[in-house]
C-alpha cells in the first residue's frame, strides 16, 4: 500500500508541540507555562448554574441546532452592552463547540479550494490546519518585534492581497504576541477589506483580557457588517476552557453559511453548559474588571521575573501570554531551549516557531502563559532566575 493513510491536506499537522511539552512537564515535575489554560476554575456561581441546569434536565438532550435561545439572547445582550452592537439573537448568533469549531466551520463554509486566506503570523495552530482542510492556501503576514511589542505592517498586509484572496483571518487581542490592534490599524484593515471586497473572520476570544488600549470589534467599522464573521467563546473569559461553549455573530447570511458547515461537524454540544454561560455573560461589569486586574498583576509579575532572569520581554497589551527573546541568554534555538528548560530549571514553555510558516522569523522566541496561580508564577520565576546565575 503506497498511499499514506492520512490525506495530504493534513500530513503536516500530525503532532502538536503542546502534547510533547505537557508530557515533558509531567515527566520532569515541571511548572507548565506552556499550554494556555487557567489553573483555577471560573466563578462558583457559574459552575453552580451548570449543575443546576444538569439536575433540572436542561440541555441533557440535543439542544437546538443554533444554540439555546437563552444563550443567543445573552450573547446579543453582551455585544450591545460592551460594544453598542445590535444583533438579532435568532438570525445573527450561532452557538458553537468553542471558538475552535467556530473557526473551522467558518473556514469550511466560506472557502473554495484554491482560495487564499491572509492571516497574521505567528498564528494559533488550528488556523493553518482548518485552512488546509478547506483546500485553501494560507498567506502569512508576519507581526514583527518593535521596541517592547509586536506590530502589524499595514503595507505588508496590503501587499499580501491578491485576486485570489477570499478572506482575512484576524486575531486581536493576538495569541501569542499579546498585540491588541489599535483603532487606526483596524480602520485600515476594514478599508482594505471593503476596497478589495474581502470577508474577514475575527477571533476575539481574548476580548476581555486587554491591559493597554481597548478591544474594538472589527465589525463596528463602516462597511464591515456584511463581511465580518466575529468569533468568541466562554473559555478564556470565564476560565472554563473545558466547557467548549463558543459563538459566531454576523449578518443573517454569514451566520446561515457558517451554520450549514457547523451542523455537520458536531450538530450541537455542551447542553447544560450553554445555560451556565448565558448566566455568566450577564455577570456585572465588576466581574470583567476584576478578571482583567487579576491577570494584569500576573502579567506584571511574570514579565518582571522573566526580565530578571535575562530574557528580553515583549509586554503583551492583551491575552495571557508573554513572548520573550532568548538571545540575551546566549540561546538562539527556541525548540532546543524549550526541550532543555524542564531539565535545567523545572519550567515548561512553548517555542514560538511552531506558530510560523516562516520558522526563521520565530526561531529565537519563546512563549510563557501567565494564567496561573500567583504562588505558581512566583515559584516559576524563582526557578527561571537560576538560568541567569
Ligand atoms: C484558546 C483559543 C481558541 C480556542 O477557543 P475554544 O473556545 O477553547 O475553542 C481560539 N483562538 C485563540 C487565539 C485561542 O487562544
Amino acid at each position: 500500500m503506497e498511499r499514506p493513510l492520512l490525506n495530504r491536506r493534513l500530513a503536516e499537522f500530525t503532532t502538536t508541540i503542546f502534547a510533547e511539552m505537557s508530557a515533558l512537564a509531567v515527566q520532569t515535575n515541571s511548572i507548565n507555562l506552556g499550554q494556555g489554560f487557567p489553573d483555577t476554575d471560573g466563578p462558583d456561581q457559574v459552575r453552580d448554574a451548570a449543575v443546576r441546569a444538569l439536575r433540572a434536565g436542561h440541555g441533557n438532550q440535543y439542544p437546538p441546532g443554533p444554540g439555546i435561545p437563552e444563550l443567543r439572547r445573552a450573547v446579543a445582550e453582551h455585544q450591545r452592552r460592551c460594544y453598542g452592537l445590535e444583533l438579532d439573537p435568532d438570525t445573527e448568533v450561532l452557538v458553537t463547540t468553542g471558538a475552535t469549531e467556530a473557526i473551522a466551520a467558518s473556514l469550511l463554509a466560506l472557502l473554495e479550494p484554491g482560495d487564499e486566506v491572509v492571516a497574521l503570523e505567528p498564528y494559533y495552530d488550528s488556523y493553518a490546519a482548518c485552512i488546509a482542510l478547506a483546500g485553501a492556501r494560507r498567506v502569512p503576514v508576519t507581526l514583527r518585534p518593535d521596541g517592547d511589542s509586536y506590530v502589524l505592517d499595514l503595507d505588508e498586509l496590503r501587499a499580501a492581497i491578491t485576486p485570489r484572496t477570499r478572506l482575512i483571518l484576524l486575531n486581536t487581542p493576538h495569541n501569542p504576541t499579546g498585540t491588541v490592534l489599535t483603532r487606526e490599524e483596524l480602520a485600515a484593515v476594514a478599508e482594505l477589506a471593503v476596497e478589495r471586497d474581502l470577508l474577514v473572520i475575527t477571533d476575539e476570544v481574548y476580548e476581555h483580557l486587554v491591559y493597554e488600549g481597548e478591544h474594538i470589534p472589527l465589525v463596528s467599522f463602516p462597511g464591515m457588517r456584511e463581511r465580518t464573521v466575529s468569533i468568541s467563546s466562554a473559555g478564556k473569559t470565564f476560565s472554563f476552557t473545558g466547557w467548549k461553549v463558543g459563538w459566531v455573530t454576523g449578518s443573517p447570511e454569514l451566520v446561515a453559511a457558517v451554520r450549514a458547515a457547523k451542523q455537520f461537524l458536531t450538530y450541537v454540544a455542551s447542553g447544560p453548559f450553554q445555560y451556565a454561560v448565558a448566566e455568566a455573560l450577564a455577570l456585572p461589569d465588576a466581574y470583567y474588571t476584576t478578571l482583567r486586574a487579576d491577570l494584569q498583576a500576573k502579567r506584571d509579575l511574570l514579565a518582571a521575573g522573566l526580565a530578571d532572569a535575562g530574557f528580553k520581554v515583549y509586554r503583551p497589551a492583551g491575552t495571557y501570554f508573554i513572548t520573550t527573546d532568548i538571545r540575551p541568554l546566549g540561546e538562539s534555538d527556541g525548540f532546543a531551549f524549550c526541550r532543555s528548560l524542564p531539565e535545567r530549571c523545572g519550567v515548561v514553555a512553548i517555542p514560538n516557531a511552531v506558530f510560523y510558516d516562516h520558522r526563521e522569523e520565530g526561531e529565537h522566541f519563546v512563549r510563557f502563559a501567565f494564567c496561573k496561580r500567583t504562588d505558581v508564577l512566583t515559584e516559576a520565576v524563582t526557578r527561571l532566575k537560576q538560568l541567569a546565575g
